[in-house]
């Protein structure tokens, strides 16, 4: 008998939805106004304020967010951006898509975050920037970042699709290099079912990121529409359809308004996975770093074979079979046929993700879950361990 029945599936990642919301998100239909509007600028204004007084520019994602901050960046071709093999393809596609080329450097074997020493043995005079990915919601050692930014005078573009939450020494991750990037995709923490967002340091460096980010229109082309009369918008440069929608900010303002309250859950989740599987022979997240808040996005165990007598694969089936749906974050970028072809990459360069892709398997950790819930996952666990 599996642990939960088919028309009872466990779904991964699926969002705590509040009434909030779905009233918020009827108010903006009702309104007729349903695309980027005042719902926009205050999901803008609060997601600033709760990440520390950042310039913000919501976008319709973080691959979106990614690519307007890359491009704000003026990379030309042959310029390299240094990131980690260990993370989604749109941290890639990012970079390739701004027209510069992107360098691996493998990532540390504990926390699965990019590692500094890595990165500075894969600098060149064609270095330009780094985007390093607050992996599972675990910041990166910026300290050491920062300080190979500074010295070989590169940018940095923080990936924090995972890390909503992160801190690193009393500040939040995505306030620490030039820009940060976050997703409201259905699975993150914070969601918009669509969407993104930018802070920047600098106010110039968004205002550019919102002209991008609305087919190159000079500023706040949007209200061309609204009841101050119609304006002419001129096009300064060739942008993006990237905005978000007041639809999807309807969600994002309450959403946001109850992410301290999800991660108090989540951190409860993430405890009780400890203490479960602290005596079986898988490896669990280490603790975090010292000074550092975790954004706890991604429960992720490893599954060597060696030592837990079943392939990562096999285990993945076993959960699903269970009832229990189950995520790989990541298969190693190396993996993929059209990187390993276009930019020649062998999986010995990146050993630690590779090994890491291929034993890695996240559990269900939204904080939607049910204590019954969380069981479940526990006793699919050791079922597919043969443990129970
Ligand atoms: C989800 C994710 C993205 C892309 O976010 P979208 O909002 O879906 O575009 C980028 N990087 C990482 C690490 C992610 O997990």
């Amino acid at each position: 008998m599996p642990v939960r029945e088919k028309d009872d599936f466990l779904v991964f990642g699926s969002p705590l939805v509040g009434e909030e919301e779905i009233a918020e998100v009827e108010q903006s239909l009702r309104s007729g106004w349903l695309g980027t509007g005042p719902k926009v600028a205050r999901f803008e204004k609060d997601f600033a304020a709760y990440a520390g007084g950042e310039h913000a520019a919501a976008c319709n994602s973080c691959t979106a967010a990614l690519h307007l901050a890359l491009v704000a960046l003026n990379l030309k071709p042959g310029d390299e951006v240094i990131t980690t093999p260990l993370t989604f393809c749109a941290s890639v596609n990012a970079i390739i898509h701004a027209g510069a080329t992107p360098v691996l450097a493998d990532v540390d074997p504990v926390s699965g975050n990019i590692d500094p020493e890595r990165v500075r043995e894969k600098i060149t005079d064609r270095t330009r920037a780094i985007l390093p990915v607050h992996y599972a919601g675990r910041a990166c050692d910026m300290d050491a970042v920062m300080a190979i930014a500074r010295e070989h005078g590169l940018r940095v573009v923080e990936d924090c699709a995972h890390a909503i939450e992160t801190t690193y020494k009393g500040r939040h991750v995505g306030t620490i290099g030039d820009f940060g990037c976050f997703s409201f995709y259905v699975t993150k923490n914070v969601i918009t079912g669509e969407g993104g967002m930018v802070l920047a340091r600098e106010q110039e460096n968004i205002a550019r990121i919102k002209v991008l980010g609305l087919h190159g229109m000079s500023a706040d082309a949007w209200k061309r529409f609204g009841d101050e009369g119609y304006k002419h918008y001129m096009v300064v440069e060739a942008g993006f359809k990237y905005n978000m929608m007041d639809i999807q900010a309807a969600i994002g303002i309450h959403q946001l308004a109850r992410v301290e309250e999800n991660l108090v859950r989540r951190n409860e989740i993430w405890a009780a996975y400890d203490k479960a599987f602290a005596n079986l022979p898988l490896t669990l997240p280490a603790p975090e770093e010292p000074d550092t808040r975790h954004g706890r996005h991604l429960y992720t165990i490893l599954v060597d074979e060696d030592a837990c007598g079943v392939k990562r694969d096999v285990m993945l089936e076993r959960m699903t079979r269970e009832g229990i749906g189950v995520g790989v974050h990541y298969l190693s970028i190396p993996e993929h046929p059209y990187y390993r072809e276009r930019f020649g990459w062998n999986l010995e360069d990146t050993p630690e993700a590779v090994r890491m892709g291929r034993q890695t398997l996240s559990l269900p950790l939204s904080a939607k879950l049910a204590d019954r819930d969380v069981d479940d996952v526990v006793r699919a666990v050791k079922h597919c361990l043969g443990a129970e």
